[in-house]
């Protein structure tokens, strides 16, 4: 069997309360929704939670909330999945790379603040692998400025971070606009796909229910409101739409599966710390290996790890990765490099003109880059197999 990089974790419990909903009135929006929303709002310390259909989805519209569109920047950190990038184009907006910190491997404020433009109107900033980005410092260079700052947490969910003293969850402290999160299956929790839009501003959040089912209200029209004339006849039925919008709403089959995963979350973030303190651990002395850096070693207990990517000297090594891949699949150890610089791919290259040379540190990152297998159900002698196998590849150079 092959260790994957990632894998979801699905208990008897989990596969009960999905059947249970199958037994219920409600399979799209039922009350299974409101719940989840609830619970993850609470879990994030959030006055409002949106749940959408993905990850995607949610960054979408926290850029429509935010009313970002044409004519306006957003710069995000280069280090991370393409659906960052491409919803800002989704909306119109240029999507701008500013390089990562060498600690972290996210966003950068001071290179946030080089790279600063006067149409520059938000900032994206990405937890990689759950190690948190420099929120305060971030939101320092974007305030000053009047930008909104948006917060792709995909990968922490669950985390929370050390600022003078104090203790904040991802998601939930005063140094993001929006938080945005997504449960596809190889994400901290799962509802297979699925994602979560997190504010504690009512505006963004009605608007933001509104666009996740067409735009559509059901409450008071408000033609009056937008100018126009009166619809002559109201009732029962009546339904306006004052934007346009889409069906990214998530089911309540899929939010079943998220109550259940709440219920699980501390063992699954507990699990993944325990991983990678054993991979540190084993790895921390080798002089071929960069293990994973907090940018403040206060979160050591606060971290939700997602990815355990390994900095690797390939070149020192006399090999090549995709030797090192091929000869760990071989064991029956997958691996994955996350990510290569979202600027470097053709449509960004061709779109917008980027080239290599743009953030040095993402390219220099990306060269040695290598995931390796991390989460919940791996056992210690699966987690002892891939230490086996990197530090024999370090020694048989
Ligand atoms: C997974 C992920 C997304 C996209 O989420 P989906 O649910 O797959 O749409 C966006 N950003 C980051 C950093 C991610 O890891």
């Amino acid at each position: 069997m092959m260790l994957p990089y990632s894998r979801q974790s699905i208990s008897e419990d989990d596969i009960e309360l999905v059947c249970q909903t199958l037994r219920s009135e409600f399979l799209t929006t039922g009350p299974r929704v409101s719940q989840f929303e609830q619970r993850f709002a609470e879990l994030v310390g959030a006055k409002y939670a949106v749940a959408v259909s993905s990850g995607t989805a949610a960054l979408h519209l926290a850029l429509l909330v935010a009313e970002i569109g044409s004519n306006d920047r957003v710069v995000t950190s280069p280090n991370t999945f393409l659906a960052t990038a491409n919803c800002v184009a989704y909306v119109g907006a240029i999507p701008d790379f500013a390089d990562i910190d060498p600690v972290s491997y996210c966003l950068s404020p001071k290179r946030l603040a080089d790279s600063w433009q006067p149409d520059t109107r938000g900032v994206i900033a990405v937890h990689y692998a759950g190690q948190t980005a420099d929120m305060p410092a971030i939101a320092e260079v974007a305030r000053k400025n009047n930008a909104v700052v948006i917060e792709d947490a995909c990968h922490a969910i669950g985390g929370r971070f050390e600022h003078q003293g104090s203790c904040y969850p991802i998601g939930g402290h005063p140094w993001a606009d929006i938080s945005t999160f997504s449960f596809h299956s190889v994400k901290t929790i799962t509802t297979g796909e699925g994602g979560m839009l997190v504010t504690n501003n009512p505006r963004y959040a009605e608007k933001a229910r509104q666009l996740r089912s067409h735009g559509m209200v059901r409450e008071e029209p408000s033609f009056s409101g937008l100018g126009l004339q009166q619809p002559t006849e109201f009732g029962p039925w009546y339904y306006e739409m004052q934007q346009l919008g889409f069906n990214y709403r998530l089911t309540d089959l899929q939010c079943a599966l998220g109550l259940s995963q709440l219920n699980r979350i501390n063992q699954f973030i507990c699990r993944r710390r325990e991983i990678v303190d054993q991979y540190n651990a084993a790895f921390s002395a080798n002089p071929w290996l960069g293990i994973p850096r907090l940018r403040n070693p206060a979160d050591r207990d606060l971290t939700s790890w997602h990815l355990y990517t390994l900095q690797i000297d390939f070149a020192a090594l006399g090999s090549t990765r995709s030797q090192w891949m091929h000869r760990l699949k071989e064991l029956g150890i997958g691996s994955q490099v996350l990510y290569i610089p979202v600027y470097l791919q053709p449509w960004y290259r061709q779109k917008y003109g980027y080239a290599e040379g743009k953030c040095a540190q993402a390219e220099a990152f990306y060269r040695n880059a290598l995931s390796l297998p991390m989460f919940p159900d791996m056992s210690d002698s699966d987690v002892d197999t891939v230490i086996e196998a990197v530090t024999c590849l370090t020694e048989s150079r």
